[in-house]
């Protein structure tokens, strides 16, 4: 790989920098555009900053901007996301799903998912704007420092953020704005604090639950994940909300059904820092406040093992022995929201899935489910 020689302008990366903020700032400093300055350099191959390079992280893009700036390699790869593994994933998946890695949708282009955020107040604070790394994982809701829910679009034209194809990074690509003008909403208490855990666990690698447990980080976040995912999605979502609204967030339970498709990567900053109000307390009490609202809600294992393929152990400690119920039975109404739920979500529903959804139990199988085969659409097979 041929070596790159120093830039004209040598800008470090600022404190938590993403990868393409970086490089746009370099491009500007040098008063190149944003094609120009990546096509002088890697000849766009790849075509760097219409796809997700945070994400990507390309070799030679990283390399290159080592060498034009600089700064150690290992400093330069620290502005990806990639940087993440070993704290709040295990290793990362560049191409397929990455749990926490907010999708931004890159086509032709066109940014079409809301997964770059922003603290307006941040950006209008700056000497040089810049996007930060944290805005782009669904961990972050909230600003700490200033403590307003994050803002993801365009205050004025709604459009999401593309700064590769702005005049100036912290403008609106489309109509101009500026970002920081977006209005902010004042962040729940429990919530930044909740983030303030969670940046801390990213650093140090590891996380303290309920009495004082230390747990590695990327076990701790999973479990977080599965949190948040029984509180926004499902058919047992709102008796779950309900079991823990009783306790003291009954006056401001997250709005209806959500259930945006693709996960929790696709709820919006205000809807993820509502439904993270709710994971701060069963966090906060755990694993007694969990077990105890979900046996109130009827969430038996297979539900709050929905979908998990990698079962932290604090999680399966908390859910098998307290939510399996040996003879269990679900009622008529607890078989037709979960066809329900499969409805929604499959192209069609077939009697495996359903089984594994309310319980595998083989009896269940063969007698209960018999006549919802029949009733409903369900596939056998
Ligand atoms: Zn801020
Ligand atoms: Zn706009």
């Amino acid at each position: 790989m041929a070596t790159i020689a120093p830039f004209a302008f040598r800008p470090e990366p600022l404190p938590d920098e993403l990868l393409s903020s970086w490089m746009l700032r370099t491009a500007a400093g040098m008063l190149m555009k944003p094609y120009d300055f990546t096509h002088t350099y890697w000849r766009s191959k790849p075509p760097a900053l219409t796809r997700d390079i945070d994400r990507m992280a390309p070799a030679n893009i990283i390399t290159g901007m080592a060498e034009g700036t600089g700064i150690p390699l290992a400093r330069a790869y620290q502005t990806t996301l990639g940087g993440y593994a070993g704290s709040l994933f295990g290793e990362m998946n560049a191409q397929g799903f990455a749990p926490w890695i907010m999708p931004v949708g890159v086509r032709h282009r066109s940014r079409q998912s809301f997964g770059q955020q922003f603290c307006p107040k941040c950006l209008a604070e700056d000497e040089r704007p810049y996007f930060r790394r944290a805005w782009r994982i669904a961990t972050s809701s909230v600003c700490v420092r200033h403590e307003v829910v994050l803002a993801d679009r365009c205050p004025d034209c709604g459009e999401s953020v593309a700064a590769h194809r702005s005049p100036r990074l912290d403008r609106c690509w489309k109509c101009e704005c500026a970002l920081r003008d977006a209005v902010t909403r004042v962040a729940d208490p429990e919530v930044l604090r909740l983030q303030a855990g969670f940046e801390l666990a990213i650093k140090n690698g590891w996380a303290v639950l309920g009495q004082g447990v230390v747990h590695f980080a990327p076990r701790y976040f999973l479990l977080v994940r599965q949190l948040l995912s029984l509180v926004s999605h499902g058919p047992r979502r709102t008796r779950f909300l309900r079991a823990i609204g009783e306790h003291r967030w009954a006056h401001r339970m997250p709005g209806g059904p959500i259930e945006p498709a693709g996960g929790i990567e696709y709820l919006t900053p205000s809807a993820r820092h509502d439904h993270f109000a709710m994971v701060a307390w069963l966090l906060w009490g755990w694993p007694d406040l969990f077990v105890e609202a979900a046996q109130k809600a009827g969430i038996w294992q297979s539900w709050a093992l929905k979908d998990m393929r990698d079962v932290p152990w604090d999680y399966q400690r908390a859910v098998r022995p307290d939510l399996v119920r040996a003879s269990y039975q679900p009622t008529d109404g607890e078989i037709s929201a979960a066809i329900g739920f499969l409805d929604r979500t499959r192209d069609r529903v077939w009697l495996d899935e359903l089984v594994e959804l309310i319980g595998d139990n083989k009896d269940l199988k063969q007698k209960g489910l018999v006549k919802f085969v029949n009733e409903f659409r369900v596939m056998a097979g």
